[in-house]
Protein backbone atom coordinates (compact mmCIF):
# COMPACT_ATOMS: atom_id res chain seq x y z
CA UNK A 1 0.00 0.00 0.00
CA UNK A 2 3.02 2.61 -0.01
CA UNK A 3 2.93 4.25 -3.51
CA UNK A 4 6.44 4.84 -4.72
CA UNK A 5 6.26 8.44 -4.17
CA UNK A 6 6.02 8.06 -0.33
CA UNK A 7 9.65 6.57 -0.22
CA UNK A 8 11.34 9.96 -1.22
CA UNK A 9 10.28 13.40 0.26
CA UNK A 10 10.44 16.31 -2.08
CA UNK A 11 12.05 18.18 1.07
CA UNK A 12 15.87 17.22 -0.20
CA UNK A 13 17.72 17.59 3.32
CA UNK A 14 21.19 17.89 2.23
CA UNK A 15 22.76 16.97 5.62
CA UNK A 16 25.79 17.76 4.73
CA UNK A 17 25.64 20.63 3.75
CA UNK A 18 24.76 21.70 7.82
CA UNK A 19 28.05 21.24 8.58
CA UNK A 20 29.45 24.55 6.82
CA UNK A 21 27.73 27.82 8.61
CA UNK A 22 29.21 29.92 5.40
CA UNK A 23 27.13 28.14 2.83
CA UNK A 24 23.82 28.44 4.95
CA UNK A 25 24.79 32.02 5.53
CA UNK A 26 24.93 32.76 1.57
CA UNK A 27 21.79 30.11 0.94
CA UNK A 28 19.63 32.80 3.42
CA UNK A 29 20.51 35.06 1.23
CA UNK A 30 20.01 33.28 -1.76
CA UNK A 31 16.75 34.91 -3.72
CA UNK A 32 15.27 31.45 -3.63
CA UNK A 33 15.23 31.12 0.49
CA UNK A 34 11.72 30.95 1.78
CA UNK A 35 11.38 30.75 5.61
CA UNK A 36 8.66 28.70 7.42
CA UNK A 37 7.76 30.96 10.33
CA UNK A 38 5.45 28.87 12.49
CA UNK A 39 4.76 29.55 16.52
CA UNK A 40 3.98 27.19 19.33
CA UNK A 41 0.44 27.15 18.61
CA UNK A 42 1.71 25.47 15.20
CA UNK A 43 0.18 28.48 13.15
CA UNK A 44 2.55 29.35 10.37
CA UNK A 45 3.64 30.92 7.22
CA UNK A 46 5.94 30.69 3.83
CA UNK A 47 8.10 33.97 3.51
CA UNK A 48 10.78 34.84 1.84
CA UNK A 49 14.20 35.24 3.89
CA UNK A 50 14.86 38.61 4.78
CA UNK A 51 17.63 39.62 6.69
CA UNK A 52 20.27 37.64 8.36
CA UNK A 53 20.89 34.19 9.29
CA UNK A 54 20.67 33.55 12.85
CA UNK A 55 22.40 29.91 13.50
CA UNK A 56 20.88 30.19 16.87
CA UNK A 57 17.39 30.71 15.49
CA UNK A 58 17.10 29.65 12.03
CA UNK A 59 16.55 25.90 10.88
CA UNK A 60 18.20 24.58 7.75
CA UNK A 61 15.49 22.25 6.68
CA UNK A 62 17.02 21.85 3.14
CA UNK A 63 16.45 22.26 -0.71
CA UNK A 64 13.31 21.59 -3.13
CA UNK A 65 13.68 21.37 -7.15
CA UNK A 66 11.27 22.98 -9.39
CA UNK A 67 9.44 19.59 -10.18
CA UNK A 68 8.03 20.17 -6.54
CA UNK A 69 7.33 23.61 -6.55
CA UNK A 70 4.66 24.99 -3.85
CA UNK A 71 1.01 26.32 -6.31
CA UNK A 72 1.65 29.69 -6.94
CA UNK A 73 5.72 29.69 -6.10
CA UNK A 74 7.82 28.31 -8.68
CA UNK A 75 10.69 27.00 -7.61
CA UNK A 76 13.69 25.46 -6.97
CA UNK A 77 13.98 26.94 -3.19
CA UNK A 78 16.33 26.82 0.07
CA UNK A 79 13.98 26.28 2.70
CA UNK A 80 14.58 27.38 6.83
CA UNK A 81 12.31 27.70 9.64
CA UNK A 82 11.97 30.17 12.36
CA UNK A 83 9.93 30.05 15.57
CA UNK A 84 8.22 33.34 15.93
CA UNK A 85 4.61 35.40 16.41
CA UNK A 86 2.96 34.67 13.37
CA UNK A 87 -0.85 35.24 12.16
CA UNK A 88 -1.99 32.03 9.93
CA UNK A 89 -3.47 28.46 10.02
CA UNK A 90 -2.57 25.79 12.28
CA UNK A 91 -1.50 22.52 11.51
CA UNK A 92 -4.54 20.86 11.66
CA UNK A 93 -6.71 23.56 9.70
CA UNK A 94 -3.77 22.72 6.86
CA UNK A 95 -4.85 20.35 4.13
CA UNK A 96 -0.83 19.21 4.46
CA UNK A 97 -1.69 16.09 2.58
CA UNK A 98 -2.50 17.20 -1.32
CA UNK A 99 1.15 18.66 -1.05
CA UNK A 100 3.67 17.08 0.02
CA UNK A 101 6.78 19.39 -0.09
CA UNK A 102 4.19 21.75 2.26
CA UNK A 103 3.39 18.53 4.60
CA UNK A 104 7.07 17.70 4.92
CA UNK A 105 8.10 21.11 5.37
CA UNK A 106 5.69 21.91 7.69
CA UNK A 107 5.52 17.93 9.54
CA UNK A 108 9.91 18.60 10.25
CA UNK A 109 9.70 22.36 10.85
CA UNK A 110 6.61 21.59 13.89
CA UNK A 111 8.98 18.93 14.98
CA UNK A 112 12.22 20.60 15.21
CA UNK A 113 10.89 23.44 16.98
CA UNK A 114 9.46 21.59 18.95
CA UNK A 115 12.50 19.69 20.16
CA UNK A 116 14.31 23.52 20.16
CA UNK A 117 11.55 24.35 22.98
CA UNK A 118 11.73 21.60 25.34
CA UNK A 119 15.39 20.67 25.19
CA UNK A 120 17.28 23.97 26.10
CA UNK A 121 19.25 21.73 28.54
CA UNK A 122 21.76 19.16 28.35
CA UNK A 123 20.80 15.19 28.87
CA UNK A 124 23.96 14.41 30.31
CA UNK A 125 25.20 17.15 32.58
CA UNK A 126 21.82 19.47 32.54
CA UNK A 127 24.30 22.33 31.46
CA UNK A 128 23.23 24.90 28.69
CA UNK A 129 23.02 23.85 24.97
CA UNK A 130 23.02 25.69 21.56
CA UNK A 131 22.15 25.07 18.41
CA UNK A 132 24.77 23.61 15.64
CA UNK A 133 24.66 21.92 11.96
CA UNK A 134 21.53 23.88 10.94
CA UNK A 135 19.93 23.05 13.71
CA UNK A 136 19.58 20.09 13.74
CA UNK A 137 21.68 18.82 16.65
CA UNK A 138 22.54 20.73 19.74
CA UNK A 139 26.06 21.08 21.44
CA UNK A 140 26.05 21.09 25.19
CA UNK A 141 28.30 24.15 26.35
CA UNK A 142 29.91 22.56 29.84
CA UNK A 143 30.81 19.09 28.25
CA UNK A 144 30.03 19.18 24.62
CA UNK A 145 27.80 16.57 24.16
CA UNK A 146 25.57 16.33 20.99
CA UNK A 147 22.03 16.24 21.40
CA UNK A 148 19.74 14.57 18.89
CA UNK A 149 16.34 15.55 17.84
CA UNK A 150 13.74 12.94 19.62
CA UNK A 151 10.48 11.22 18.17
CA UNK A 152 7.82 9.90 20.13
CA UNK A 153 6.65 6.66 18.26
CA UNK A 154 2.92 5.80 18.53
CA UNK A 155 1.40 2.46 16.72
CA UNK A 156 -1.54 2.61 15.08
CA UNK A 157 -3.19 -1.07 14.09
CA UNK A 158 -5.80 -2.71 12.20
CA UNK A 159 -7.21 -4.99 13.67
CA UNK A 160 -9.08 -8.38 11.70
CA UNK A 161 -11.06 -11.12 12.63
CA UNK A 162 -11.21 -14.68 11.32
CA UNK A 163 -13.66 -13.31 9.07
CA UNK A 164 -11.70 -10.26 7.91
CA UNK A 165 -13.75 -8.12 9.54
CA UNK A 166 -12.29 -4.32 10.84
CA UNK A 167 -12.43 -3.26 14.84
CA UNK A 168 -13.56 0.02 14.78
CA UNK A 169 -13.62 2.29 18.02
CA UNK A 170 -15.05 5.43 19.02
CA UNK A 171 -13.25 7.80 21.59
CA UNK A 172 -15.25 8.92 24.56
CA UNK A 173 -13.26 12.44 23.47
CA UNK A 174 -14.13 12.38 19.79
CA UNK A 175 -17.33 14.33 17.98
CA UNK A 176 -20.55 11.59 17.89
CA UNK A 177 -19.76 8.78 15.52
CA UNK A 178 -16.58 9.30 14.61
CA UNK A 179 -14.62 6.21 14.70
CA UNK A 180 -10.76 4.81 13.69
CA UNK A 181 -8.67 1.79 14.40
CA UNK A 182 -6.74 1.25 18.15
CA UNK A 183 -3.46 3.89 18.65
CA UNK A 184 -1.24 4.59 21.63
CA UNK A 185 2.26 5.77 22.25
CA UNK A 186 5.10 3.26 22.47
CA UNK A 187 6.08 2.89 25.78
CA UNK A 188 10.23 3.34 27.23
CA UNK A 189 11.20 -0.13 27.08
CA UNK A 190 8.32 -1.53 24.54
CA UNK A 191 8.88 -2.90 21.22
CA UNK A 192 6.23 -1.70 18.56
CA UNK A 193 5.15 -5.52 18.32
CA UNK A 194 4.72 -5.53 22.69
CA UNK A 195 2.63 -2.14 22.72
CA UNK A 196 0.49 -2.96 20.46
CA UNK A 197 -0.35 -5.89 22.07
CA UNK A 198 -0.72 -3.76 25.14
CA UNK A 199 -2.74 -1.08 23.89
CA UNK A 200 -5.22 -3.61 22.10
CA UNK A 201 -5.92 -5.28 25.87
CA UNK A 202 -6.15 -2.25 27.37
CA UNK A 203 -8.45 -0.14 25.06
CA UNK A 204 -10.75 -3.18 23.81
CA UNK A 205 -10.04 -6.57 25.95
CA UNK A 206 -8.53 -8.34 23.00
CA UNK A 207 -5.73 -10.56 22.72
CA UNK A 208 -3.63 -9.95 19.89
CA UNK A 209 -2.59 -12.54 17.75
CA UNK A 210 -0.72 -11.32 15.25
CA UNK A 211 0.75 -7.59 14.22
CA UNK A 212 2.94 -6.63 11.76
CA UNK A 213 4.38 -3.83 10.36
CA UNK A 214 2.58 -1.81 7.17
CA UNK A 215 3.53 1.85 6.87
CA UNK A 216 4.59 5.18 8.85
CA UNK A 217 3.60 8.83 8.89
CA UNK A 218 5.22 11.71 10.79
CA UNK A 219 2.83 13.28 12.84
CA UNK A 220 3.41 16.65 13.73
CA UNK A 221 1.60 16.90 17.28
CA UNK A 222 4.32 18.03 18.17
CA UNK A 223 6.86 15.27 16.86
CA UNK A 224 5.41 11.66 16.94
CA UNK A 225 6.08 8.97 14.11
CA UNK A 226 2.79 7.01 14.06
CA UNK A 227 4.01 3.26 13.07
CA UNK A 228 0.74 1.57 10.48
CA UNK A 229 0.08 -2.07 11.65
CA UNK A 230 -1.88 -4.71 10.88
CA UNK A 231 -2.63 -7.58 13.00
CA UNK A 232 -5.32 -10.07 14.34
CA UNK A 233 -7.80 -11.00 16.87
CA UNK A 234 -10.81 -12.88 18.01
CA UNK A 235 -14.14 -12.56 20.34
CA UNK A 236 -16.40 -9.52 21.29
CA UNK A 237 -14.15 -6.47 22.12
CA UNK A 238 -14.52 -5.05 25.94
CA UNK A 239 -14.14 -1.37 25.59
CA UNK A 240 -12.73 0.13 28.57
CA UNK A 241 -14.94 2.70 29.20
CA UNK A 242 -12.74 5.53 29.83
CA UNK A 243 -10.78 6.29 26.58
CA UNK A 244 -12.81 3.89 24.32
CA UNK A 245 -16.75 4.04 24.15
CA UNK A 246 -17.52 1.56 21.91
CA UNK A 247 -15.86 -0.66 19.48
CA UNK A 248 -17.10 -3.37 17.16
CA UNK A 249 -16.45 -5.16 14.14
CA UNK A 250 -17.40 -4.19 10.63
CA UNK A 251 -17.27 -6.18 7.30
CA UNK A 252 -16.72 -4.23 4.38
CA UNK A 253 -20.12 -4.29 3.50
CA UNK A 254 -21.31 -3.65 7.02
CA UNK A 255 -18.45 -0.37 7.09
CA UNK A 256 -19.99 1.02 3.36
CA UNK A 257 -22.93 1.04 4.24
CA UNK A 258 -22.27 2.73 8.07
CA UNK A 259 -20.45 5.38 6.43
CA UNK A 260 -23.00 6.26 3.51
CA UNK A 261 -25.83 6.39 5.99
CA UNK A 262 -23.47 8.70 8.71
CA UNK A 263 -23.54 6.07 11.24
CA UNK A 264 -19.99 6.13 11.49
CA UNK A 265 -17.66 8.84 10.21
CA UNK A 266 -14.34 7.49 9.18
CA UNK A 267 -10.86 8.67 9.01
CA UNK A 268 -10.31 10.28 5.51
CA UNK A 269 -7.09 11.82 3.72
CA UNK A 270 -3.66 10.38 3.80
CA UNK A 271 -3.58 9.57 7.70
CA UNK A 272 -2.06 5.92 8.22
CA UNK A 273 -5.71 5.03 10.01
CA UNK A 274 -7.18 5.67 6.33
CA UNK A 275 -5.03 4.62 4.49
CA UNK A 276 -5.48 1.43 6.01
CA UNK A 277 -8.44 1.57 6.26
CA UNK A 278 -9.34 1.66 2.63
CA UNK A 279 -6.23 -0.96 2.09
CA UNK A 280 -8.27 -3.00 4.12
CA UNK A 281 -11.28 -2.20 1.95
CA UNK A 282 -9.76 -2.74 -1.60
CA UNK A 283 -7.92 -6.10 -0.30
CA UNK A 284 -4.50 -4.85 -0.73
CA UNK A 285 -4.07 -4.84 3.07
CA UNK A 286 -3.00 -8.47 4.09
CA UNK A 287 -5.70 -10.53 5.28
CA UNK A 288 -6.71 -12.53 8.71
CA UNK A 289 -5.56 -15.92 6.96
CA UNK A 290 -2.04 -14.15 5.92
CA UNK A 291 -1.21 -13.36 8.88
CA UNK A 292 -2.72 -15.70 10.96
CA UNK A 293 -2.82 -19.49 8.73
CA UNK A 294 -4.98 -22.05 10.71
CA UNK A 295 -2.58 -24.33 12.54
CA UNK A 296 -1.61 -27.43 10.61
CA UNK A 297 -3.13 -30.83 11.48
CA UNK A 298 -0.71 -32.66 13.71
CA UNK A 299 1.27 -34.96 11.21
CA UNK A 300 0.77 -38.71 11.63
CA UNK A 301 4.68 -39.35 11.55
CA UNK A 302 5.13 -36.70 14.91
CA UNK A 303 6.11 -39.24 17.70
CA UNK A 304 3.89 -40.08 20.06
CA UNK A 305 4.17 -38.74 23.86
CA UNK A 306 3.80 -42.26 25.29
ZN1 LIG B 1 26.52 18.49 28.97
Amino acid sequence: MNRPEDLHSPLRRAGEDRVDPELLVSRFRDQSARVVVMDRSTAHRLESAAGKYDPARHIYLGHSGAADALAGDPGPHEWFAVRDTVVGPGLRETPVATEPLLRDLLTTTAAILAWHDTTPHCEACLGASQPARGGFIRVCLDCGAWLFPRHDPAIIIAILDPQDRLLLAHQASWAPNRVSIIAGFVEAGESLEQAAGREVGEEVGLHLGSAHYVTSQAWPFPRSLMLGMVGTAAGEPVPDGVEIQWARWFSREEFTAAVDSGEVIAPSGRSVASRLIKAWLDGTLPRHADLEPPSAEPSSEEPSSD
